[in-house]
């Protein structure tokens, strides 16, 4: 992997009507790597993967791809190319002539190919996503993992700059979706392509990502590795949407401690207090799996929440407890197999549902943000993570275009693609 930016966007917003779903993106994508826009329903991803994409052009704002400004560039001259979430296959063509198609298009400054150079290609392909013996096979006898398979061979045969990945694996069950992460995964790092996928779901962004980028309201409050984001969440709302948290507001002390709003002291560490004055509103976030619970009092002066233990469920490696405290549910887990405080000691007592229990955590383990009815709260903090980078990409001539999607394409891409709807019938 390299720095040298593959797609630079600058200053980039799309308005539909008088609302904004892209607000102002600064971003680049680094040749090679997998970049995912997470964030949660409406926050802009899909525009923003439709807007490098050339599906949708921008109101205000530069896209350009390998240093060439493609702003006003129909997709398919574009060295784009998209899956959709619809992963729609040709009913009516086998699986090599599916993953054919795009190849026996005609691209601007690529000669065509003979019927042998697309047949290799096909066949590459095909093997690259390890469906080498169904080559003859009609998309109606696939099972989803393989059909997704088939429309991922379709869109790398010719060899984009940039793939754009919309909630691919959305349709695959669990089991299925996590396998074929890993074939994603590493079907990108044999390729060398860069991908930029969209999901909403954190624990696929983590999965799979060199670099996050955290959407909300059509902006990019940060973006960083996963460890980054996980670790150093700019601002309260990436920390509660990439991980689950006891989240509360309250008001610093001058004992470098902080109140919250229903009376619980919070202890952080210095450094994360730091950027904050006494008698500050802030935003406290604290992760599920920080959170110890016990059936008595801990014997610390702060960072301890009182409640009743509502119940405890076991998810697999852990167990999650839910005890209602000052008003709220405050999720902890622990790995599964220990107590409740995560077996750093034998708690007293059993954990009882119904029964009182504390919660607690580490000075270290709470984040302070602005409080979030602050204006600044949706600004990230000194020190964190957040590098949207300005738009200086490497020149590099226009190579092929895309190949859009046939059919299952709600949002009219194949009226802006060169394949279309009559097509693909
Ligand atoms: P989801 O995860 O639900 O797909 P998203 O983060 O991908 O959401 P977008 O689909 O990019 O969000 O939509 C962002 C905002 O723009 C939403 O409020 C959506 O309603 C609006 N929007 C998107 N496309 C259009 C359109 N063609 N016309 C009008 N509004 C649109």
């Amino acid at each position: 992997m390299t720095d040298v930016p593959v797609v630079a966007l600058s200053g980039v917003t799309k308005f539909f009507g008088g609302t904004p779903a892209v607000a102002g993106v600064d971003l680049e994508v680094r040749a090679g790597e997998l970049l995912c826009l997470l964030g949660p329903s409406g926050c802009g991803k899909t525009t923003l993967l439709r807007l490098i994409g050339g599906f949708e052009q921008p109101t205000t704002g530069t896209i350009a791809i390998n240093g060439t400004d493609v702003t006003r560039v129909p997709p398919h001259r574009r060295t784009v190319n998209t899956v959709f979430q619809s992963y729609a296959l040709f009913p009516h063509l086998s699986v090599a002539e599916n993953v054919a198609f795009g190849l026996r298009q005609p691209h601007p400054g690529r000669p065509r190919l003979t019927r042998a150079q697309v047949a290799e290609r096909v066949r590459e392909a095909l093997a690259l996503v390890r469906l080498t013996g169904l080559a003859d096979r009609a998309p109606r006898t696939l099972s989803g993992g393989q059909a997704q398979r088939v429309a991922l061979a379709r869109a790398i045969v010719n060899e984009p700059d940039v793939l754009l990945l919309d909630e691919p694996l959305s349709a695959l069950d669990r089991s299925l979706r996590e396998q074929v992460q890993v074939e994603l995964k590493l079907l990108q790092r044999r390729l060398g392509i860069t991908f930029v996928l969209v999901t909403h779901d954190q624990d696929e962004a983590f999965a799979l990502s060199d670099r996050i980028a955290v959407l909300r309201d059509g902006r990019i409050e940060q973006l960083g590795t996963p460890q980054e984001v996980y670790e150093r969440p700019a601002t309260a709302f990436v920390a509660g949407f990439t991980g689950t948290q006891h989240r509360t507001d309250g008001t610093v002390s001058d004992d470098g401690t902080v109140t919250s709003g229903d009376g619980v002291t919070f202890r952080p560490s210095p450094a994360e207090l730091r950027p904050f004055a006494a008698g500050d509103r802030v935003t406290l976030t604290v992760r599920a799996e920080a959170i110890r619970v016990s059936a008595t009092r801990p014997a610390l002066t702060a960072n301890v929440r009182p409640g009743v233990l509502a119940g405890s469920s076991f998810l697999g490696s852990v167990v999650q407890h839910v005890v209602v405290a000052g008003g709220q549910e405050v999720l902890a887990r622990v790995p599964a197999g220990t107590a409740g405080d995560g077996g750093t000691a034998a708690p007293a007592e059993p954990l009882v549902p119904g029964a009182p229990a504390w919660c607690s955590w580490q000075d270290d383990a709470v984040r302070v943000y602005p409080a979030e009815h602050d204006s600044a709260a949706n600004q990230p903090r000194a020190g964190a993570t957040q590098t949207p980078e300005a738009s200086t990409a490497a020149s590099a001539p226009q190579g092929p275009g895309s190949a859009a999607e046939p059919c299952g394409d709600p949002g009219g891409d194949l009226a802006a693609g060169h394949i279309t709807n009559e097509e693909a019938a």
